[in-house]
C-alpha cells in the first residue's frame, strides 16, 4: 500500500532560510529514498540553496552523513527520518517523518490477539509515535490499561522505540502482560529480544497484527547456532564500525579475553559490513561486531561465517551466561 508521509519542509525551509545555507546535504532512510525527488523540488522552489542528496546508504539516527558534509563542504546536513540520535560539533537538522497511514482497523483486529492482556506497554518507531495518545485512547475504550515507558538511552522520546535500544521497555516489563508495538517488524523483534512479556506488532506496512513469539524463537536458535560455531573459530575479526553513532563497547577488553582464550585476533573497521567485505578475509573463522547489533542478529542468513554481538561474545568469553541473555535481552 502506498503510504502518505509528513516531512516538515515548512521547517526545512525555514532552518535553510534562516541559517542562509548556501549548500545543503538531505539524507533519507532506504523506504523514503523514492520521496527525494519531491523533496528536492520542494527545497529548489521554496528556497536559494542549492540541495544534494546523499547515495548512501541510511540505516539509523546513528548513521549521520559527517563525512560527506564536511567533504563537500555544506552549511547544512538534513537527516530525515530518524530522531536526533548524536551530538556533533556540525549543523544538524533531523527531521523526523510522520507516517500519515490510517492503522486504526489493526487496532481493531488486535483485540482479538489481546483477549488475555489487561495491562498493555505501548511503544513506537518514530514515523508512528505520534499516534500514541489515539491508540491509548482506543485501547482504554476497549478496558485495557496502558503504559508508554519513559524514554530511556538512545530514545529521544516517552514511548519512542529504537533498533538498538530496549532499556525503556524493561522498565515495566514486571507491570504489563504485553507489549504493543506500533511500526515495523525490525523494532518488534528487538522488543521481543529484550523483553520477557509478549510482543505485538500493529504492522502498518503489511496491515497485519503479528505475535512475534514464533519469530523470536527462530532467531534465539540462530544466536545459539552462531555462538556454537564460534567456539571453533582460531582467528576471529572483531569489527569496528565508523558510523558516527555505532560505538558500541570498546576492542581492547574482548581482545585481550580472546587472545587469553588462545584465538588470534584480527581487529578491522567497517562502515557498512557485509558479505562481500568479509569473504576477502578468508583466514577469519568467525566475527564480533560492535557497530550496530542488528547487524548480527537481523541478518544471520547473509552470512557465511558466524558473527557475534558484543553481549554475545562475552557469553562466548564466560563473562556473561546464555541464560542472561534470555532474561535481559540479546541488544
Ligand atoms: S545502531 Fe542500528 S539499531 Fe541503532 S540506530 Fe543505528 S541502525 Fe538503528
Amino acid at each position: 500500500m502506498n503510504h502518505k508521509f509528513d516531512f516538515d519542509l515548512e521547517r526545512v525551509v525555514q532552518e535553510i532560510t534562516s541559517k542562509d545555507a548556501k549548500l545543503v546535504l538531505i539524507q533519507l532512510p532506504e523506504g523514503i529514498k523514492m520521496y527525494a525527488e519531491e523533496i528536492v523540488s520542494f527545497l529548489v522552489k521554496n528556497t536559494k540553496a542549492t540541495i544534494i542528496v546523499s547515495g548512501e546508504s541510511n540505516w539509523g539516527g546513528c548513521d549521520v552523513a559527517l563525512n560527506e558534509a564536511r567533504n563537500l563542504n555544506v552549511d547544512l546536513l538534513v537527516h530525515f527520518g530518524h530522531a536526533p540520535f548524536i551530538k556533533a560539533d556540525f549543523s544538524i537538522l533531523y527531521v523526523e517523518v510522520k507516517d500519515l497511514t490510517d492503522f486504526h482497523v489493526l487496532l481493531q483486529q488486535s483485540l482479538d490477539s489481546l483477549k488475555t492482556f489487561n495491562k498493555i506497554g505501548l511503544v513506537a518507531s518514530i514515523q508512528h509515535l505520534h499516534t500514541l495518545p489515539d491508540v491509548q485512547l482506543f485501547y482504554e475504550k476497549h478496558g485495557k490499561t496502558v503504559s508508554i515507558p519513559s524514554k530511556k538511552g538512545f530514545a529521544a522520546y516517552d514511548g519512542h522505540v529504537v533498533g538498538c535500544e530496549y532499556n525503556a521497555l524493561k522498565t515495566i516489563d514486571d507491570k504489563v502482560d504485553c507489549f504493543i508495538v506500533i511500526g515495523n517488524n525490525f523494532h518488534s523483534l528487538g522488543a521481543a529480544l529484550s523483553v520477557q512479556k509478549p510482543v505485538f506488532l500493529i504492522d502498518v506496512y503489511n496491515m497485519d497484527v503479528v505475535n512475534m513469539e514464533p519469530l523470536k524463537q527462530k532467531i534465539v536458535k540462530q544466536r545459539a547456532m552462531a555462538l556454537a560455531k564460534m567456539k571453533d573459530a582460531r582467528t576471529i575479526g572483531i569489527i569496528i564500525g565508523t558510523k558516527p553513532g555505532q560505538k558500541f563497547g570498546t576492542y581492547q577488553i574482548l581482545k585481550e579475553r580472546l587472545e587469553k582464550l588462545g584465538k588470534n585476533v584480527v581487529v578491522l573497521t567497517m562502515n557498512e559490513v557485509t558479505q562481500e567485505k568479509l569473504t576477502n578475509f578468508y583466514n577469519i573463522q568467525g566475527f564480533i561486531e560492535l557497530a550496530c547489533p542488528r547487524i548480527a542478529i537481523e541478518d544471520y542468513g547473509k552470512y557465511d561465517k558466524p558473527i557475534l554481538t558484543m553481549k554475545e561474545a562475552f557469553v562466548l568469553l564466560n563473562a556473561n551466561s546464555w541464560e542472561d541473555l534470555l532474561v535481559n535481552g540479546f541488544l
